[in-house]
């Protein structure tokens, strides 16, 4: 069976045609001139078979929970009045984008979802509530809407594109809000929805998020569930590259809000990135990016502002050349709003941090970091709202002491603590500021220390400082445009 799938894939992509898939997000579909430059990046890529993912435009998502809330509390008009600007809002894109026959079949095609979210409303308002089903109906709208916009805008722009419902391709199981896909029949039907396209040369458009279950009942990924959506199609097309076109230049060495000489990291690992969001970076959930991981396709971050620029290549297999030539740090980052915990007890052994570990679990509480010692556990957590009530609970076992308002400050680079010096220079640039612990998790990926809240920038730059030196400016003894020159 699978060899037969291999087969019928290698003979549609023979001719060594790549498949690349372009997710734009919503910031990048989110006015006309927002959508022009979608239009002129697609154009860049006509060569390499563009499959295009959309999110809904900017803040529609949240403007269709709001409006289904306020229909399921009762305020009907309200909600109407919210799918009515919405409804503006894409019409009078589909009247600056799309001209002619083409923009009356789109106005219809509008006219006739809206009338279905609107009855959509009626029913909520009428049953009084908004459960997980129906708001991953409600929600869905969204990128029908837009995939729809986009591909019109696209044709008129003279791509020959085709308008797929990846609702009808994406089957997933009926876990409401958070679905997942099915993976076997969405990808039969993804290949046989668009490779015939891309084989006639036509360009793929799909809605992000967007899914139902085997019955046809519509669910979605959850929410920022687009990037998931590109990485399935991705997947599914073993396609050469997947884009995830956003509106910053990529991932950065740091938080740019912290450190303002933060840059783009121009290539890291799946790994490297998934550290990062764990250690509180708000980067692409490695997650999301499973199905691109699993058939070792590159993701990249790119800017649908500034296309030219090169952005963050995220590589699903480690470059094993990188850490010996380069920077053996990629990233630093910081998680606020940590507690250090200190359970003590006569005797620490296996059963203590059995119970200790149960009960942080039954209170939701997570556990970032541990250690353990003579008489005592050491823990990072992420919040300490649990803390009195897990005190009380192990009074008795053990006694529970807590310190607010520590930041964890994270440096994460592939192997990095098979090079010795990163963490004694690290160690050295942040010594005199009162680091409380210096622990390390239990990847090769990061180092980690806990400083005071107050101290997260200073720490974040003066690492920054050390491991990303500013290059050096050049001088150019002989050009006449150097400011040495002309002020010599
Ligand atoms: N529109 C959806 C959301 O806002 C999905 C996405 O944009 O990825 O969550
Ligand atoms: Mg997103």
């Amino acid at each position: 069976m699978n060899g037969h799938k291999e087969l019928e894939r290698q003979s549609r992509f023979e001719r060594g045609d790549d498949v690349v898939v372009m997710k734009f997000g919503g910031t990048s579909v989110e006015d006309a001139a927002a959508i022009r430059r979608v239009i002129g990046i697609v154009q860049s890529r006509l060569k390499a078979h563009p499959v295009v993912v959309v999110s809904a435009l900017a803040r529609v998502t949240d403007q269709l929970l709001e409006a289904g809330t306020a229909a399921a509390n009762g305020h009907l008009g309200a909600a109407l009045a919210m799918v009515r600007d919405i409804y503006v809002r894409h019409e009078q894109l589909a009247d600056s984008l799309v001209d002619g026959s083409a923009y009356s079949a789109l106005d219809d095609e509008l006219r006739g979802d809206f009338r279905a979210l609107e009855s959509l409303l009626l029913d909520l308002e009428a049953s009084r509530q908004l459960n997980a089903k129906s708001r991953d109906h409600l929600l869905g709208f969204g990128e029908c809407f837009s995939s729809r916009l986009i591909n019109e805008a696209l044709c008129q722009a003279g791509i020959h594109a085709v308008h797929v419902d990846a609702g009808a391709c994406i089957v997933t199981d009926a876990r409401h809000g958070q679905a997942s896909p099915v993976w076997d029949v969405t990808e039969q039907r993804l290949q046989e929805a668009v490779s015939p396209l891309l084989q006639s040369g036509a360009v793929a458009v799909l809605g992000g998020f967007i899914a139902s279950t085997g019955d046809g009942v519509p669910t979605t990924l959850g929410r920022g569930g687009s990037d998931f959506t590109a990485a399935i199609v991705g997947a599914a097309l073993c396609a050469a590259r997947i884009e995830i076109w956003t509106d910053v230049d990529g991932i950065m060495t740091a938080d740019p809000k912290l450190c303002s000489d933060a840059r783009v990291i121009r290539k890291m690992s799946f790994d490297e990135a998934a550290e990062l969001a764990h250690f509180g970076a708000k980067v692409l959930h490695p997650a999301t990016l499973a199905p691109a991981m699993r058939e070792n396709i590159p993701v990249f971050v790119l800017n649908s502002r500034r296309p030219e620029r090169e952005g963050t290549e995220i590589m699903a297999r480690a470059s094993r050349a990188k850490t010996k030539i380069g920077n053996a740090v990629s990233a630093i980052t910081a998680k606020r709003n940590v507690a250090a915990v200190d359970v003590q007890s006569a005797r620490v052994n296996s059963e203590l941090l059995h119970t200790v570990y149960a009960v942080f679990d039954r209170h939701a509480c997570v556990v970032d970091v541990m250690a353990t010692s003579l008489g005592s556990i050491s823990l990072l957590v992420d919040s300490a709202s649990a803390l009195p009530a897990i005190a009380a609970e192990l009074r008795g076992v053990a006694e529970v002491r807590w310190e607010n308002h520590k930041a964890l400050v994270c440096l994460v680079g592939e192997n990095i603590r098979r090079q010795p010096d990163v963490a004694s220079r690290a160690f050295a640039a942040v010594s005199d500021m009162d680091v409380r612990v210096v622990c390390q998790g239990a990847s090769d990926r990061t180092i980690s220390f806990l400083v005071e809240e107050s101290k997260v920038e200073e720490s974040v730059r003066r690492l920054h400082g050390i491991f990303f030196p500013q290059p050096q400016p050049v001088r150019d003894w002989g050009g006449i445009s150097s400011a040495y020159c002309q002020a010599g």
